[in-house]
């Protein structure tokens, strides 16, 4: 059996001759930036609240102040965050593969702009963003305020007695299918896939890593813990992605 430092070396190799690759990312990238993640650990933000009472369209309807409230102050939390190393070494890989003329995509769960604010540009963002609003009934945008929303939960300028929401994928609803689309083209060609900080359990997210597979990819997994997705890929790493991708990418 390989050690961590020969697995390492392997996928080094591997994203060093690789002409395209994509990189799925989830919350565990994010939590070195002080944004809990929804499973596994002591600081996960649902241990404390079920997601089925917050996340789903059926509990903005119930009850859009408490879903407004929560969503506002995670938007909060998400600006006042930096991006950290692991952000910081995927935009790298993309500018280095760019440079040379190869193709890199970011296909992410999160919704919180940190690979964006990390300098990464081919962003597919599969669970929308907490950092637009939108109107519930006309789906236009609303400008969200710097500071917290003014009352909750906020009322839409485009329809009268409607409400905003958050542009997040909510538990139930479909993924836009513009980013679904690329999702699934850019993993059936790449030669290189890597999963990083999801524990790999929502779908259609966490079904792209066979796609690539099945068409031929090298498959990488970086994840403090073990997930279902592990004794499958072919370079399975256990760490934390902040200290794991500058690594793999340096
Ligand atoms: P998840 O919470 O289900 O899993 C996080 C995974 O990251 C776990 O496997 C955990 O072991 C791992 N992890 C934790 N810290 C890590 C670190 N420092 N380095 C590497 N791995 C680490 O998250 P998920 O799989 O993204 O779940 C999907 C849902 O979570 C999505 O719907 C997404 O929109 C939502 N979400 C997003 C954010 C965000 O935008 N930052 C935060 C919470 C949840």
């Amino acid at each position: 059996m390989r050690n961590q430092q020969d697995l390492l070396t392997m996928a080094r190799e591997r994203l060093a001759s690789a002409r395209s690759v994509v990189v799925l990312t989830g919350a565990g990238i994010s939590a070195e930036s002080g944004i809990a993640t929804f499973r596994g650990g002591m600081d996960a933000l649902w241990k404390d609240f079920d997601p089925q009472t917050l996340a789903t369209p059926q509990a903005f309807e119930r009850d859009p102040e408490m879903v407004t409230r929560w969503y506002d102050w995670r938007r909060l939390k998400c600006l006042d965050a930096a991006p950290n190393r692991g952000h910081l070494a995927l935009a790298a890989l993309e500018d280095r593969l760019s440079a040379q003329g190869g193709r890199f995509t970011l296909l992410t769960q999160n919704v919180d702009r940190l690979h964006q604010r990390a300098g990464s540009r081919c962003v597919v963002e599969l669970h929308g963003t907490i950092m637009e609003w939108r109107c519930c009934r006309t789906g236009k945008p609303v400008p969200t305020p710097s500071g917290a929303w003014g009352s909750f939960p906020p009322a839409s300028p485009h329809a009268a007695g409607a409400l905003v929401r958050p542009s997040v994928v909510w538990f139930g609803e479909a993924l836009p299918e513009a980013a679904l689309v690329t999702a699934m083209d850019v993993s059936r060609s790449c030669d290189v896939f890597m999963s990083i900080g999801t524990s790999a359990v929502v779908y259609p997210a966490a079904g792209f890593i066979k796609i690539a597979a099945d068409n031929g990819a090298f498959t990488i997994e970086v994840n403090r813990d073990p997930t279902p997705i592990s004794s499958g890929v072919d370079c399975a790493l256990h760490g934390l992605a902040g200290e794991l991708l500058p690594r793999l990418v340096s």
